[in-house]
């Protein structure tokens, strides 16, 4: 038996206590998600579809179940590619630059997407997609913090 093509399901959140990043592995049915920094402990649960590695459901963070999508490329590394690109355009009549484009598109294409949670950010690797779930949305955004202040309001009331 080997592990080789096992996913192994990871979510990247901002701790609550110490606002840190974190990463944490996503396997069993009750995860303790513990913060690197501070030791803040959390006991959460993984949905069935979440266990097995299938669609995401329910956010393991926040319980919320609105998502986004979006590509797993790092801007900033665009960005150096194409700051070498222009800063080799002189030199090779552009040729660099056009190569530059071509990397960052090409890296855009075989990158893998991430699902982000819209209340929480925090974002899940590795999960099977789901093709309801899409770019972000500002106007579902904004939707969302409006039900949730109202839902407040009716909790207060
Ligand atoms: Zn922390
Ligand atoms: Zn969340």
């Amino acid at each position: 038996m080997t592990q080789a093509g096992i996913k192994t399901m990871t979510v990247e959140f901002v701790c609550e206590q110490c606002e840190k990043d974190n990463l944490t592995n996503l396997l069993a049915e009750t995860i303790v998600i513990k913060c690197s920094h501070c030791d803040h402990e959390t006991k959460k649960t993984l949905t069935k579809s979440m266990q097995a590695g299938g669609k995401l459901d329910r956010c393991v963070l926040c319980d919320k179940i609105r998502f986004y999508v979006q590509k797993d490329f790092n801007p900033r590394l665009g960005i150096i590619i194409f700051a070498i690109g222009v800063l080799f355009s002189y030199h090779t009549y552009f040729v660099s630059l056009f190569v530059a484009t071509l990397i960052d598109f090409i890296l855009y294409q075989v990158l893998k997407t991430v699902t982000i949670c819209y209340h929480c950010r925090a974002v899940y690797r590795e999960f099977e997609e789901d093709p309801t779930h899409r770019g972000f949305d500002h106007n579902l955004a904004l939707s969302l913090v409006e039900k949730e202040e109202k839902e407040k309001q009716v909790l207060t009331a």
